[in-house]
């Protein structure tokens, strides 16, 4: 059985050893990412090179997916690392000051005073410190501490129902996205975009530094919730980025806006990445909660792309076996997955012939005994339509093209396949697509298999033909 969930794995000091990438690349890795929050451009390019010279030498294709920083809102430090604040306290955010105290600690994002007034709840450190603003004079945030506890060094600040006015992307990430470009990263990830603009100055960016990454939108903000529409509209694919998200709109209603914004970014073709501490017990233990097994599953159900492993593979004590156990709990909660034919679609007009045929083809796999679906592609996009309607068959996603296979390493049940026929000859080239799922073991003599291509054949443009086989018949019928 053939995971068909994608596992994304966060690369960093726990799996920098080209062993262990390795050993975690056997147990199932798809896409690694790089965290452009740490490191430099250098590591990030020489961390690429290898995973993709590892990936060559296992003849497996992975994924590269950049991390972009992004507007993180952080306190400054203190002159002693780190302070308690008790409940009910006084404390002081201010932007002027330079070294911190128990009474007051600066602010790396200067402009907070603007975004915050009498009755705003800031929350620090991912919720752990809750304080109420009392007022606000000039440059300084009055507050009181309503959750106190430990406060360290350049903690996170969050605004509790968003409406922090930074902009996505910072200076940091401007220079980032073209190191992203020269790594050729096949995936960008936009931290905090508010809205669709702040997608499209990324596309900009990446197109005006001559790369091709399909972009990713982390929802992590509670404005983006609100411009999802907008926002799956200016990017290819969406981060459920539970761990900010859950921050600004409270950790309670994370699951059901999971399940939406999985469902939305299907329906406008879109992928999703479903993230953040879904194994987080395994950064110091070699099996995961029940809790964490099921919320895995669950994510499967929701129809995610893939599932994303940060700390549990960049920093954690278990990185194999955190890979290891997404794959089995994947495996597991697809047997069980009911899927069902897009009804949503049944009554839609479409408008792309590459769509339309995706369409049929993936109702006809799911009603005929199709074994495998081989689509032979340039873009990928109709491998991508195809994984959008739900369907038990796997999806071959044939291709010459090595940036192509990349991008189809996130897709839900697509399996990039190197391929490069010897000639253009229609008839001869389906012949070697078949020949080459019959190589991979993914079919056999007398199944089935629907395989789509563009005519005519060589000239690059969209899907226009589907052609059901029934494999080794050619073959017999010339020997006979
Ligand atoms: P981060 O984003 O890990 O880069 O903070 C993911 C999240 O907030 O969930
Ligand atoms: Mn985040």
């Amino acid at each position: 059985m053939q995971r068909k969930t994608k596992i994304v794995a966060t690369l960093g000091p726990a799996s920098n050893d080209p062993e262990v990438l390795n050993l975690m690349m056997q147990a199932g890795v798809d896409v690694v990412r790089l965290n452009f929050s740490h490191g430099n451009p250098k590591d990030h390019i020489d961390r690429a090179e290898m995973v993709r010279a590892m990936a060559r030498a296992r003849g497996k294709t992975i994924g590269v997916l950049v991390d972009l920083q992004g507007p993180k809102i952080r306190i400054g430090k203190f002159e002693h690392g780190k302070i308690t604040l008790k409940n009910g306290d006084t404390f002081i955010l201010d932007s002027d000051c330079t070294l911190g105290t128990q009474e007051r600690v600066g602010l790396d994002y200067k402009e907070l005073p603007r975004d915050a007034s009498r009755g705003t709840t800031l929350l620090l450190d991912d919720g752990r410190i809750v304080l109420w603003v009392e007022e606000v004079r000039g440059n300084e945030i009055i507050c009181t501490v309503k959750q106190g506890g430990a406060l360290s060094n350049n903690k996170g600040i969050n605004r509790q129902g968003g409406g922090l006015s930074a902009a996505a992307l910072t200076e940091k990430d401007m220079e980032d996205i073209k190191t992203a470009a020269a790594l050729k990263a096949d995936y960008l990830a936009v931290s905090f975009p508010r809205d669709g603009a702040d997608m499209q100055l990324a596309r900009k960016l990446m197109v005006a530094a001559g790369g091709k990454s399909m972009l990713v939108a982390k929802i992590e903000r509670a404005e983006a919730i609100t411009n999802l529409d907008e926002i799956l509209d200016a990017s290819d694919a969406i981060m459920v980025a539970r761990g900010d998200l859950g921050v600004e709109v409270g950790d309670a209603a994370v699951p059901a806006l999971q399940k939406r914004m999985i469902r939305m970014a299907r329906e406008k073709n879109k992928l999703a990445i479903t993230a953040t501490q879904m194994m987080e017990s395994m950064i110091n233990s070699p099996i995961p909660t029940r809790a964490e097994v099921s919320d895995v599953a669950n994510a499967v159900i929701d129809g995610t792309d893939a599932v994303m492993l940060s700390a549990e593979t960049a920093a954690g004590q278990y990185p194999v076996e955190a890979v290891a156990a997404m794959d089995r709990v994947c495996i597991e909660a697809e047997k069980e997955y009911e899927t069902e034919f897009s009804k949503r679609r049944l009554s839609m007009q479409f408008s792309r012939v590459d769509e339309s045929i995706a369409m049929a083809t993936t109702y006809l796999a799911s009603h005929l005994k199709v074994k495998a679906i081989a689509a032979l592609t340039e873009s990928g996009a109709t491998p991508l339509m195809m994984s959008r309607i739900y369907t038990d068959v796997p999806i071959y996603a044939l291709s010459s093209d090595v940036g192509t296979r990349r991008k189809l390493t996130l897709f839900r049940g697509v399996y990039p396949v190197n391929f490069r026929p010897a000639t253009q000859e229609r008839e001869q080239v389906l012949h070697e697509a078949e020949d080459e799922l019959r190589r991979r073991g993914a079919v056999r003599d007398d199944d089935l298999i629907i395989i789509t291509i563009g005519e005519p054949i060589g000239k690059s443009g969209g899907t226009n033909t589907m052609k059901i086989v029934k494999v080794g018949e050619i073959r017999c019928t010339s020997k006979a």
